[in-house]
C-alpha cells in the first residue's frame, strides 16, 4: 500500500478504511456504527468532523440531494449514482456515463470542485412493497 498523501490520524484512517469497505454510501450515523466496532469510545461528532475533513481533502465525497441526510462515498472520482426517492438508498451506476462539464465562460466565477450525476427512481424493494 502506498503511504497516503495526507497524514491521517488513526481515527481518520479507520473511518476512511471502513468507508472504503462498503459501496452503500452510508450516512454519518451508519459510519459511526461501523467505526465504533473498532474504536468503541469515538463520538458521532468526531466521526462527522472527520468525514467532513476527508471530503475537504478529496479523499471522499458527499452524495445525495442538499437538505437530506448526507451520505458519504470513499470513491472521490466522479461517477454516476442512482437514488431511491422512497427509501433514500444511493447506489453506484456501473455504466460509464459522460459527466457534464462547463466551458470556462459558463462557470459564473465559480471555481468548480465537482459535478454529480444522480438518477432518481424507485428501487426494486420499494417497488415490491407498493404492489
Ligand atoms: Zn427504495
Ligand atoms: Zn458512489
Amino acid at each position: 500500500m502506498t503511504p497516503p498523501k495526507y497524514r491521517l490520524s488513526k481515527q481518520r484512517k479507520v473511518i476512511l478504511e471502513e468507508l472504503m469497505k462498503v459501496t452503500s454510501h452510508p450516512t454519518a450515523d451508519e459510519v459511526y456504527d461501523m467505526v465504533r466496532t473498532i474504536i468503541p469510545r469515538i463520538s458521532l461528532g468526531t466521526v462527522y468532523r472527520n468525514l467532513e475533513f476527508l471530503c475537504s481533502q478529496g479523499l471522499a465525497i458527499k452524495v445525495g440531494p442538499a437538505g437530506s441526510q448526507k451520505r458519504f462515498d470513499a470513491n472521490p472520482n466522479p461517477h454516476p449514482h442512482i437514488r431511491c426517492e422512497h427509501c433514500g438508498k444511493v447506489e453506484d451506476v456501473h455504466e460509464d456515463v459522460v459527466i457534464p462539464s462547463l466551458s470556462p465562460g459558463s462557470t459564473m466565477g465559480y471555481e468548480l470542485t465537482g459535478c454529480s450525476v444522480e438518477f432518481v427512481g424507485i428501487c426494486p424493494s420499494c417497488a415490491a412493497v407498493n404492489h
